[in-house]
């Protein structure tokens, strides 16, 4: 017997998944790429390499990170909800699993230079911390108007010992970072590695990042099966900024009868409004204007304000395996409140948009009674308490 293609398996040779992906970059990266290429898919056939990546994920990032049974939440909406703990790791959140494995990486190719663009600095903050464990250098890239309203994460880069370069062109945010990280790598590329933050960018990123983030949801369908005697979730859901958490604990569920949920925030919902197009050197859904300018996703949180999505859920949205949902800053403020009320944690603001479509599918019964769901809690609501203090005022 034959068994059937998984869902999410490799991208073909062109790096595409289906229509999206695939590698539209300047002449002069295109060897960097390939050589990035081959370089993974040696290292992640090596099992020296992968040793070492486990060994480094358990003694420095705390993996296995828990899942986490939540009976009041549960009672109060009618549903068997688990959480899988990425707030429990270093720094936070599912960043270290990516930064640690493409510095890892890095350090194969001999390259001792990493950079990153960062949008809210989160990324920028991981990368920064992989490269000070690694005695790498660091350049950050990111938009000058971030720079000012993420003073502190800034502040935190430095202290790691990164150099953060404001960028002043376009609209000073995001997606101009990444345009000058990329420009920087076309100069560099003998000596540095570009540490991508999501699964996107061109091929191999988006495969690449969600590889190093399947140990996500490989680790969750081990740690629920064990615990529910071989049984898996009804729903998986996780919340989408590039999707690398969400693509992360897919992969781990795909073969299963899962239904699998996206959740993205409303005003960056690349699924819900965005249109094909070609940017930061794939082919997936952006939010353009009419002239197909990308716009500036809108969200009170900022790991979800990417205005695309990567190729890779671009796909599964159009096979139909996985679906992509959006939802409101007001129910994202009352699902965090709900989390710290009933179970003593504060999630961060990108997974509480996935327990804000929870809580509005136990309501309007999208999610029957009794339906077991798992939720990946990408991150830790600390660096958000002020600003829902703001909020909430
Ligand atoms: C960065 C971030 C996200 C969004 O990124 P993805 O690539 O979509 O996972 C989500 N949650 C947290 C906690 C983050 O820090």
């Amino acid at each position: 017997m034959v068994a059937a293609p998984s869902p999410m398996g490799a991208p073909d040779a062109s790096g595409r998944f289906g229509s999206f992906g695939g590698r539209f970059v300047p002449e002069s990266l295109v060897p960097a790429c390939m050589e990035l290429e081959t370089a993974f898919s040696e290292a992640w056939a090596d099992a020296a390499f992968r040793a070492r990546l486990s060994s480094l994920l358990a003694s420095y990032a705390g993996r296995p990170t828990p899942i986490t049974e939540c009976p009041r939440l549960s009672a109060e909406l009618g549903l068997d909800i688990v959480l899988k703990r990425e707030d429990l790791a270093h720094t936070g959140s599912h960043k270290i699993n990516n930064v640690l494995g493409q510095a890892l990486l890095a350090e194969r190719m001999g390259k001792r230079r990493l950079i990153a663009e960062t949008g809210a600095g989160q990324h920028g903050v991981a990368t920064a911390t992989a490269a000070a464990y690694f005695g790498m250098q660091c350049a950050v890239f990111m938009g000058e108007v971030d720079v000012e309203r993420q003073a502190l994460n800034v502040f935190r880069m430095q202290l790691l010992g990164a150099t953060v370069h404001p960028v002043r062109s376009g609209s000073r945010t995001l997606k101009d970072a990444v345009n000058e990280a990329l420009r920087d790598w076309v100069a560099s590329v003998e000596t540095t590695h570009y540490c991508i933050g999501s699964v996107m960018g061109p091929h191999p990123y988006p495969f690449l990042v969600r590889e190093l983030q399947r140990v996500v949801g490989d680790e969750a369908r081990e740690q629920y099966r064990e615990r529910y005697e071989g049984a898996d979730p009804d729903v998986v859901v996780a919340c989408v900024g590039g999707g690398s958490n969400a693509a992360g604990t897919f992969a781990g569920f795909a073969e299963t009868a899962a239904r699998l949920v996206g959740v993205e925030a409303a005003g960056g919902s690349a699924v819900g409004h965005g249109v094909p197009g070609i940017v930061h050197g794939m082919r997936s859904l952006f939010l353009q204007d009419e002239e197909g300018q990308v716009l500036e996703a809108e969200s009170i949180s900022a790991g979800l304000d990417y205005p695309g999505i990567g190729p890779e859920h671009a796909h599964l949205a159009e096979l139909g395996r996985a679906s992509y949902e959006a939802v409101g800053d007001a129910e994202v403020l009352a699902a965090f409140q709900v989390l710290a009320r009933t179970e003593g944690i504060l999630p961060a603001l990108e997974p509480a948009h996935a327990l804000a479509w929870v809580i509005r599918a136990a309501r309007d019964k999208t999610l029957a009674p009794g339906t077991k769901v798992l939720l990946t809690m990408s991150g830790r609501g600390d660096k958000d308490v002020a600003q829902v203090k703001e909020m909430l005022a």
